[in-house]
């Protein structure tokens, strides 16, 4: 399997004669329901009720304090579980399950550059369900409870958002929360010595969402590693305590929904295991260490593809960004002092942190479409070939549209939600009808601007002000066909 998504891995290079793996994991006396420690994690994170993991526990969650990041600060503050139970596990309205202790292992090699991995993963330790027990405990920030339940907050905040969008389905399937689970890769590689070495990588500093885990959809929450703190990154927060982040999550188990569609026309079925689909960002955090271990961390350097993958997700990326701000109010600065994040997505900046215009232009599609990978510090500015970046840019442009409509002052926030709804389920039925064709920017935008134009397809001075500041890629093409501006 060749990694398409560049990821924040952590990476210890181990040279030896053998081919040796150095266990860096702390053999710590730890119960049967502790959860292991590795050395590349921030913290070793624990579960604080241990005796609750092997009783019942409660039948009926009330409110929780749960430590949310807001205006720059995290802070505890009281969330209602309203309708959860936490009897066999915690669970609630629109989520199933939540579990921890998730191991998995996959095994590559590398040989003259290129990486292969044997399809499949071994599950190393099943996920363990979570129960909580006491419903005025202070759970600690780095407890399984802790971060169990601050992000479940989000999520739940996010669920019952989307419900009171008028045309919200009520079938949105049930998903499961994996919290702290260890993604592990061996890769064994030969050097041009001949000397054989191991290198041992651990998802970390990121969230997900993945359309499949064991049946059904899950929201994962991964370890804040060392290496992001050594670095100075997110002081004093942990990316699942961002509600941002986790709505954001929740928006792309909506656009997931609201296109029915899992994988794409023709794309290979998932390896098995958990993928990690739709990751929060592909910041690569071993930016100022050795470049040659780049390949190994999943980021390669040489050839790219920008297809309808590559488009589809950046779709998703913007719908992801455009749901969480609504969610949370349509306001600026949802992102503010969050490194990486601040300005690069936060959907009101018309700039990237770098100064970068957010626009889609002839010169950035260039850049999305070439096949040689290009360098970037997604940190600090845009990344062109980058779902993210270019997901930034459609989320400011459909939100300055969404805006610009003729209507909007009448619209309540969920009507103007429901818009965004609509869109996906355009975006849906025209690949269902047309197939892979129908995935590239001028069509997917196009669908989105349909759901902000007049039914004739006239759009207003601002709209189309709005066309030539962010997508001029795409305007003339949007004139000449379904559009007007009046
Ligand atoms: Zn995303």
């Amino acid at each position: 399997m060749k990694n398409k998504i560049s990821i924040a891995l952590f990476a210890i290079l181990l040279v030896g004669c053998m081919p040796t793996i150095e266990d860096r994991e702390q053999d710590a006396p730890l119960g049967p329901q502790q959860i292991e420690s590795f050395d590349l994690l921030a913290e070793d994170y624990f579960v604080e009720d241990l005796a609750c993991q092997d009783s019942e526990g409660l039948s009926e969650m009330a409110e929780q304090d749960v430590h949310r990041f807001d205006a720059g600060t995290t802070a505890p503050e009281t969330h209602s579980f309203q309708g959860f139970t936490s009897k066999d596990t915690l669970k609630g309205p629109g989520f199933s399950q939540s579990v921890y202790d998730f191991h998995q292992q996959s095994k590559c090699t590398i040989t003259d550059g290129a990486e292969a991995c044997s399809t499949g993963s071994k599950v190393v330790k099943s996920p363990k369900k979570l129960k909580i027990c006491n419903a005025d405990r202070n759970f600690a920030r780095a407890s399984v409870e802790g971060v169990t339940l601050s992000s479940m907050s989000s999520l739940n905040s996010a669920y019952k958002f989307y419900l009171a969008i008028p045309n919200a389905r009520e079938n949105l399937r049930d998903t499961s929360l994996i919290v702290l689970p260890i993604v592990e890769k061996l890769t064994n590689q030969t050097g041009s010595d001949g000397i054989e070495s191991t290198v041992r990588t651990i998802t970390t500093d990121n969230l997900a969402y993945t359309s499949n885990f064991d049946g059904r959809p899950a929201f994962v929450i991964f370890p804040k590693s060392r290496n992001a703190v050594n670095k100075g990154r997110w002081k004093n927060l942990n990316l699942w305590e961002l509600p941002w982040g986790m709505i954001h999550e929740f928006g792309h188990h909506v656009f997931r929904s609201h296109t029915g569609i899992e994988k794409l026309p023709g794309a290979k079925a998932n390896v098995h295991g958990l993928v990690l689909n739709t990751p929060i960002h592909s910041i690569d955090f071993d930016e100022t260490d050795d470049k040659s271990k780049s390949s190994t961390n999943g980021f390669s350097l040489a050839g790219r593809t920008s297809g309808p993958e590559e488009i589809f997700s950046a779709v998703n990326e913007a719908y992801a960004d455009l749901f969480s701000f609504y969610a949370l109010g349509q306001v600026p600065n949802l992102t503010q002092g969050v490194d990486c994040f601040e300005k690069n997505r936060d959907t009101t900046s018309n700039v990237f942190a770098d100064g970068t215009a957010k626009r889609i232009s002839a010169e950035t599609l260039e850049l999305f479409t070439a096949t040689e990978r290009y360098k970037f510090n997604s940190c600090d500015g845009p990344d062109f070939q980058d779902a993210h970046s270019l997901g930034a840019v459609i989320a400011h442009g459909m939100m300055r549209l969404y805006k610009a409509r003729a209507d909007v002052s009448s619209a309540s926030p969920g009507q103007q939600a429901g818009w965004l709804l609509a869109w996906a389920d355009a975006v849906g039925s025209s690949i269902r009808i047309k197939g892979k064709t129908a995935i590239t920017f001028s069509n997917l935008l196009g669908l989105g601007l349909k759901g902000v134009a007049e039914s004739d397809g006239s759009l207003t001075e601002t709209q189309c002000e709005i066309l030539k500041d962010v997508f001029p890629a795409f305007k003339d093409a949007w004139l000449a066909s379904d559009f007007s501006c009046r």
